[in-house]
């Protein structure tokens, strides 16, 4: 009983997750939960929109920031300036005047505790969905929390040095940064930056040379504290404006429905690399990646996201 409660709580988190910070609409269909948490965590909170920041490159204030590049390695990747009191700045889309670009991200979840359901076989992983992304070209951007490149190291490292992908930052545990976060278990507030970090490390560890100075709050939840953490790290957070609702869905069409009404030009689309609880989504991808071109759409990842709106 308590597994089974302890699973609906995991369910209910990344559903209404998805309903409540990627717009309008609910994720379809409706998570065991409902969409009646939608008012909870950072649907409260008005997040910037991209527009409000300037483009910059990271200073050599973030030099020991845990994404820092050594000598020899690529150029920084493009943040957001940082928002005032030194909060992160947060990214909710591009900018809607700079082409037809769209930036895919994958959620790769595992949280900390799962690692028992991982041993009696649950998959985490979606190794049909990156296939997928590389027959058909897709850039996409890998939000993927640290116990998940442990429990996945030959798939975080494929991807983590496949130039069609970038890996970023989704925390290590997947645990609440904030209250009242759709049930997760929450982080002490003197250990968020703490697991911010060791997400980084489990990276590394695993064979991820270049991880991106990006992160997505679990759950999308956040704060001015947990923005300060972010910000303190030099990291841009990465929220999105259209949910793809795959989380827990069994009908693809209806996915890729939602996800081809939601997207406009800037759009961040919210995705799950996580098979056992999205096992729609490479579906998805095969359906409204062919679509999305026709229309003229073209996949960026979200540095090239960000770098849209440098100067023209
Ligand atoms: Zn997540």
């Amino acid at each position: 009983m308590i597994r089974f409660v302890r699973r609906i709580a995991a369910l209910c988190v990344l559903s209404a997750a998805l309903a409540a910070c990627g717009g309008t609409r609910p994720a379809a269909p409706v998570s065991p939960s409902g969409p009646a948490t939608a008012s909870s965590g950072d649907a409260a909170r008005p997040t910037s929109t991209f527009g409000h920041h300037a483009f910059a490159v990271p200073d050599a204030t973030t030099a020991s920031a845990p994404h820092s590049p050594s000598p020899g390695s690529p150029p920084a990747p493009p943040t957001l300036s940082p928002a005032s009191g030194g909060l992160a700045p947060v990214l909710t889309h591009g900018p809607r005047n700079r082409g037809m670009i769209v930036a895919f991200t994958f959620d790769a979840d595992m949280t900390a505790d799962q690692g028992g359901r991982a041993a009696a076989g649950e998959r985490f992983d979606n190794p049909g969905l990156i296939s997928a992304l590389r027959a058909l070209k897709v850039p996409a951007t890998v939000f993927m929390t640290g116990r998940w490149a442990e429990q996945y190291p030959d798939q975080a490292r494929s991807i983590g040095r496949d130039p069609l992908f970038e890996v970023a930052n989704h925390s290590y545990s997947h645990y609440a940064f904030t209250a009242d976060c759709y049930g997760l278990p929450r982080l002490s507030a003197d250990r968020l930056g703490a697991d911010v970090e060791r997400a980084y490390t489990a990276f590394r560890a695993a064979g991820v040379a270049h991880p991106m100075p990006y992160f997505r709050f679990p759950g999308g939840c956040h704060d001015d504290r947990a923005l300060r953490e972010v910000g303190r790290l030099g990291l841009t957070a990465v929220q999105w404006d259209v949910v793809g609702g795959d989380a827990f869905a069994t009908d693809a069409d209806a996915v890729a429905r939602q996800v081809l009404d939601g997207v406009r030009p800037g759009s961040v689309v919210v995705l799950h690399c996580t098979r056992s609880a999205a096992p729609t989504t490479e579906r998805v991808v095969r359906a409204v990646v062919p679509q999305l071109r026709a229309r003229g759409y073209r996949f960026v990842r979200i540095s090239e996201m960000i770098a849209a709106a440098g100067p023209a």
